[in-house]
């Protein structure tokens, strides 16, 4: 059969469809479904490709937290000596709660608030390494917030570096007129205002530029547009010691998107930095995706089967699962195409099916135009859905959200119970009138 996104961490053993060499299906029999399992090797492996192509530079890999912030997730990553990437203060306590050191931490997002950046600020022995900041009010506020603990808040500014990435419209966060980072064209000015005020170090520059992308090019442009700036701010005597470029390295979702191998990106983008004398430059990355998405899969199960001439439905079949949109909203919300597998696959013709859940929205499919040979009960591996799968899930239709499975070393444990549908209304009170 073709290759399978993920592989060589996914892989057919005769029928049975394995991660890290043990049987899907049994995982779906022992743990119920929908559920998602992940590969900590994969995980692991697709970090270090980062960390090695990085090895003898300084450097910090902040893994994008909200691909996937299960604690025991965050947990192989902080043991692993990488940093985060967080856009809350909720993530930041994440980050605590599973051992991660907050002086790897940087904190991304466009609108934090006051209370978040006190936390940032006082979590650890010197607060978070790094605010990561879109605009000059957010300056004037992290000032304030800053001079009122006595601290000095470290900062880079996110500059929009107005570079195509040519990834998705929801997904791409480069270009001007979207709501993301400082205009390149106002960075020095901002940088001037930052080193004016006395509650902030200036300590880094950053953008990030899409996701999914799968071009080398893009990421170029947008490096040499940052570390233009940096000559320019450095020449009106403001310091800049890193530089971060971001997250957004696409995964293959199908045979046909082939993205770079971090080990290429990160050597494009060091050739890069020498070839313009900022060779012993601090480089970050924020990658999300590229470090989760194929390491996991969501399992679920079948359990009808409505064929298109039963019901007038347009000749369309329908294959539905007990998986939904709340569980994984990809393919809603972006038209995601993410490979669908049997985990036992059956000796039998496939048909065309399209693949949905229960939940009362047309929009709620998980893939369409399928050629799957299934029965009710059969087991299907949705793949490369390690990132944005479960952090993105909700209890729409009151869902529990599916329990959550790492294999360790090729022990399986369960990282996350199913929830319970008691605790889905726990924190809500009648009227007691
Ligand atoms: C989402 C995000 C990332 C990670 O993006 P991926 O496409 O998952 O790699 C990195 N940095 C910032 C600021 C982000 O918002």
């Amino acid at each position: 059969m073709s290759a399978l996104p993920g592989a060589p961490h996914l892989a057919r053993a005769g029928a049975d469809l394995q991660l890290d060499g043990q049987p899907l299906a049994a995982l779906a029999q022992a743990y119920g479904t929908p559920l998602f399992v992940y590969s900590q090797r994969a995980m692991l492996d697709a970090l270090a490709a980062y960390q090695r192509a990085l090895q003898g530079r300084q450097h910090l890999v902040c893994y994008a937290m909200k691909a996937n912030s299960s604690l025991a997730v965050l947990q192989s990553f902080a043991r692993a000596g990488c940093g985060f990437d967080i856009v809350s203060g909720g993530e930041l306590a994440r980050v605590l709660a599973a051992g991660g050191d907050p002086a790897k931490v940087v904190f991304s997002g466009v609108g934090k608030t006051p209370a978040e950046m006190r936390q940032a600020l006082l979590c650890g022995p010197a607060g978070v390494r790094c605010f990561n900041v879109e605009s000059t009010a957010e300056l004037d506020t992290l000032n304030a917030v800053a001079l009122s603990l006595g601290r000095r808040a470290p900062v880079s500014l996110r500059v929009n570096p107005d570079v195509d990435a040519g990834t998705h419209p929801y997904i791409s966060t480069g270009l001007k007129g979207n709501k993301f980072g400082i205009a390149h064209a106002q960075a020095v000015g901002a940088y001037r205002h930052a080193a004016s005020l006395p509650g902030l170090q200036v300590v880094g520059i950053d953008c990030h530029i899409g996701s999914q992308i799968t071009q080398i090019a893009p990421y170029l442009d947008a490096l040499d547009r940052l570390l233009d700036l940096v000559e320019q701010v450095e020449a009106a005597g403001i310091p800049i010691h890193h530089v971060d470029v971001g997250g957004g390295l696409g995964v293959s979702y199908s045979s046909d998107e082939a993205p770079p191998q971090a080990d290429r990106l990160v050597a494009a983008l060091l050739q890069r930095l020498d070839a313009r004398g900022h060779g012993q430059r601090e480089l970050l990355f924020e990658p999300g995706r590229s470090l989760v998405a194929n390491a996991g899969v969501l399992l679920t199960e079948v359990l009808v089967l409505k064929p298109g001439a039963d019901d007038g439905s347009g000749g369309k079949n329908f294959c539905i699962v007990d998986a939904a949109m709340n569980d994984l909203v990809r393919p809603a919300m972006y038209e995601a195409w993410m490979q669908i597998e049997p985990c036992r696959l059956r000796d039998a013709a496939p048909s065309t099916w399209d693949v949905v859940g229960p939940v009362c929205e047309s929009g709620d499919w998980l893939g369409r135009d399928r050629a799957l040979a299934v029965q009710p009960g059969d087991v299907l591996a949705i793949l490369s859905a390690g990132a944005y799968g479960m952090t993105m899930a909700s209890n729409y239709n009151t869902r529990p959200r599916a329990a959550e499975v790492m294999l360790v070393d090729g022990q399986a444990c369960l990282i996350r119970e199913r929830e319970a549908v008691a605790s889905l209304f726990a924190a809500e009170r009648l009227i007691e009138r």
